[in-house]
This record gives structure tokens, sequence and C-alpha cells, in this order.
């Protein structure tokens, strides 16, 4: 391959070949050489620099939150019984509607399911409006039968509490088959109706 016959940007000097070009603007043209041969990588840095201070905040935040996700692998019973801590990062706080209905009679869901002595575990009731509150610093698929277990009543095809019969629960408008094992998702709206055939 014949080498170019190529310009000096800066004086105009006709050379051959790129490296006597580079030659050339190395020992006529300082200034112009170094900025030509550092200003790469100093943008190079730069963008580095710019891109771990952006994202490197993130990506500290999402290893702490894969570490937290990984909990998912302890019994769920204790996650159920753990009590929220002032020191906590919430990533979910979420509300699900709860109504039970026994032979058409609205029953009460107390105030303070789930608070002990002021402490909160990840799903609780503020006031008997029947509204779960679920508070949680891990990502946990919290069902349905998980409040009842923090309520420590029984809740099963047969029962709802102190309340047997035939057990219906409807979700959004739709019957549920094993409602024990539904996610509550935000704003749901659950009726769990008991007819005890009284
Ligand atoms: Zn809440
Ligand atoms: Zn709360």
């Amino acid at each position: 391959m014949s080498k170019k016959e190529v310009t000096c940007k800066y004086c105009g000097r006709r050379l051959v070949g790129g490296r006597a070009l580079k030659d050339h603007i190395k020992a006529k043209h300082k200034p112009q050489y170094l900025l030509m041969t550092v200003v790469p990588y100093l943008v190079i840095v730069l963008v580095i620099a710019f891109a771990s201070a952006a994202f490197l905040p993130q990506y500290l935040e999402d290893l702490r939150n894969r570490n937290t996700a990984t909990e998912v692998n302890v019994n769920p019973e204790d996650i159920l019984n753990r009590f929220l801590t002032p020191t906590d990062r919430l990533i979910k706080h979420i509300h699900v509607f709860l109504s039970i209905r026994v032979d058409n009679q609205e029953i009460t869901i107390p105030p303070g399911i789930g608070i002990v002595g002021g402490r909160e575990k990840y799903m609780h009731t503020h006031d008997d409006s029947g509204i779960i509150h679920i508070e949680t610093p891990i990502d946990y698929p919290f069902t349905l039968g998980d409040f009842f277990k923090v309520w420590d009543k029984r809740f099963d095809e047969n029962c709802v509490g102190e309340y047997c019969g035939n057990v219906t629960v409807i979700v959004n408008g739709q019957n549920i088959e094993t409602p024990w094992n539904y996610v509550l998702e935000n704003q749901d709206n659950i009726t769990i109706e008991v007819d005890t055939g009284k």
C-alpha cells in the first residue's frame, strides 16, 4: 500500500504518511500534539467519572436491595412476625380493603392487628376500617392467608376465625378458589363471606 500524501492542518505543510504527519506535529506543534494525544484519554476519564457519580449510588442501592430480596428464602413465619424498625427503608407501602361478612352481617376487623406495644409488623391495621397496611422493607409476596396468620385467626375453606360454614372470597369482583394463597396487591377490594347455614 503506497503512503498517502497528507497536509498538516496547522501549517499547511505536505507530508507523506500518517506517521510522518504525527512526527511533524509532535516536533513543530507541541501544544496541538499534546491536545491530540491527551484529550481523548481525558474525555474517557471524565466520562467514567461522571458515569460513576451518576450510577454508583443506584448500583449500591440495587446491591443492598438484592441483599434484602434474598431474605425471601427465610422462614415466612419469621417475616410475618418481624417488626419494622426506624432504620428500615420501606420498598412497599400498600393498602388492601378487607370486608368480612358472616350471614350478611359485617364483622369488625379490629385496629392494631400486627401492632404490639406500638411496634408494627409488616402487615397491620391502624383502625377498624378494614384497611390492611403492608409496609415492608423486603420484597415478599404477602398473601391474604398471611394476614390471618398475623391476626392469629383461622382461615381456610371451612372457617374464618370462629365462624364456620360455606366460605366465599371475592377479590375485585372475582371469586377466588384458594384465597389463602392470594398475593395482595395495592387497592385490592376483598370480601370474605361466611354462610353458617343458620
Ligand atoms: Zn398504610
Ligand atoms: Zn402503618
